[in-house]
């Protein structure tokens, strides 16, 4: 097999396949391979890694450490990531030695939003009305007026909201840059959001692609705070189309590995992608409970070039993300711990803590997911948790 060639079959054993990050997607991942009998290495500089933790071995290092890079791909079989923000230089590296799954090409698009932007637009995919704006003038130019209201995004290294803000009026956009760091960003039409749902595709070496179920989300602060599977507002047909656009977007991007990709649905019904994740998504961790195949499995599936098969939503689920903020009583700095018993009383009830000590306001510390037998059910005992841990209502 040449370098970075698709892998043969890995069977578990003593295969040891490896990571780039540290966190709880990592965390996941390395619990999936682990339960079929691989052993993971993972990559990742901070000490306190969710990942880390659960790993057989640890290579505590910058993602840049040419040698810890080196050591990973000698000591693994094939080589995923967690992090989309991993130097895509770094996978390059690797991959001059090992198979590594996503591709550091595609992972590279998924970094910049414009590049991601231009992706939507070649692959037909409908995306926001936007525009670069790289540099003072392109911050003072009448033409942008066209986009306002609009939100400005950096176009790398923004997540869960952050690196962005709205922008009213043409006057108030050299400002918003500045505050951004007047970095490269990109202006977005601020559009009339009916709901936001996400696919979640794996496309495996020899380019089939198989989808989890839609998953409607509602985030706030910018930040997912809900996913229910069934969408429970969104039409079958739409429901297709968003599979058929992710799946197009992952033969574009010669995509090995899963792909997230989030959309905005609009009141007409009609489909804006907003961003691609190249890797499991925060909006797909009720398939650990809910599917017979969960995103992580099929994670491990692409990498190590398993069977894939389409999993099958055996449960409806509502996952709740679990924020640091939950760790907090109002007007206390003193961190305590939620009340999991009552949480843990509803039927149903999937507990998911990431290994985090330390609670921090908007730093996600683990997830809950409920499942039932239908999604009026599933919702109404999510609520029922929401409300027993000061979650708002859905
Ligand atoms: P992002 O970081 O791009 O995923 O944006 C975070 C959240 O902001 C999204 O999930 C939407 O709720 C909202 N948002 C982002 N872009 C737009 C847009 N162009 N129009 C309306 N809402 C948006």
């Amino acid at each position: 097999m040449t370098a970075g060639a698709a892998p043969v079959p890995l069977w578990p054993g003593r295969t040891m396949l490896g990571v780039l990050g540290g966190g709880q997607l990592g965390r996941m991942f390395v619990h999936a391979a682990q339960a079929h009998g691989y052993r993971v290495t993972v990559l990742e500089p901070d000490v306190a890694s969710p990942a880390g933790a659960a790993a057989d071995a640890h290579l505590r290092a910058a993602y840049t450490d040419v040698a810890a890079l080196d050591a990973l791909a000698g000591g693994c079989a094939a080589v995923t990531t967690e992090f989309e923000n991993v130097p895509a230089s770094a996978l390059r590296r690797l991959a001059g030695a090992v198979p590594v799954s996503p591709p550091a090409d595609a992972v590279e698009v998924c970094q910049h939003r414009l590049r991601e932007k231009r992706c939507f637009v070649d692959a037909g995919v409908p995306c926001a009305p936007h525009a670069s704006v790289a540099s003072a003038q392109e911050a003072a130019s009448p033409a942008m007026a066209a986009l306002l209201p609009g939100l400005l995004k950096t176009a790398s290294l923004g997540y869960d909201g952050k690196g962005q803000v709205a922008v009213a009026a043409l006057a108030d956009l050299p400002g918003a840059w500045a505050a951004l760091g007047g970095v490269p960003c990109v202006l977005e039409g601020r559009l009339a959001l009916h709901r936001e749902i996400s696919v979640i595709v794996a496309r495996g070496h020899d380019g089939q692609v198989v989808h989890l179920p839609v998953q409607q989300n509602l985030h706030r602060e910018g930040i997912l705070a809900v996913t229910q599977v069934p969408a429970p507002d969104i039409d079958p047909a739409t429901c297709g189309r968003a599979v058929e656009m992710a799946a197009s977007l992952a033969l574009a991007l010669h995509y090995v590995g899963v792909l997230c990709v989030e959309f905005f649905v609009l009141e007409d019904g009609s489909l804006v992608a907003n961003e691609m994740a190249p890797r499991p998504h925060n909006s797909g961790h009720y398939s650990i409970d809910a599917c017979d195949v969960s995103q992580f499995d099929l994670q491990l599936r692409t990498l190590a070039g398993l069977p894939l098969v389409a999993p099958r939503l055996h449960s409806a689920a509502v996952m709740l993300n679990l924020l640091g903020d939950l760790w907090f009583s109002a007007g206390s700095a003193e961190p305590r711990s939620p009340d999991w018993p009552a949480v843990l009383r509803l039927p149903g009830a999937h507990l998911h803590l990431y290994g985090k000590t330390e609670p921090r306001r908007g730093r996600k510390m683990g997830h809950l997911t409920l499942t039932a037998v239908d999604a009026p059910a599933a919702r109404a005992v999510a609520l029922q948790a929401a409300a027993a841990l000061g979650l708002p209502a859905f």
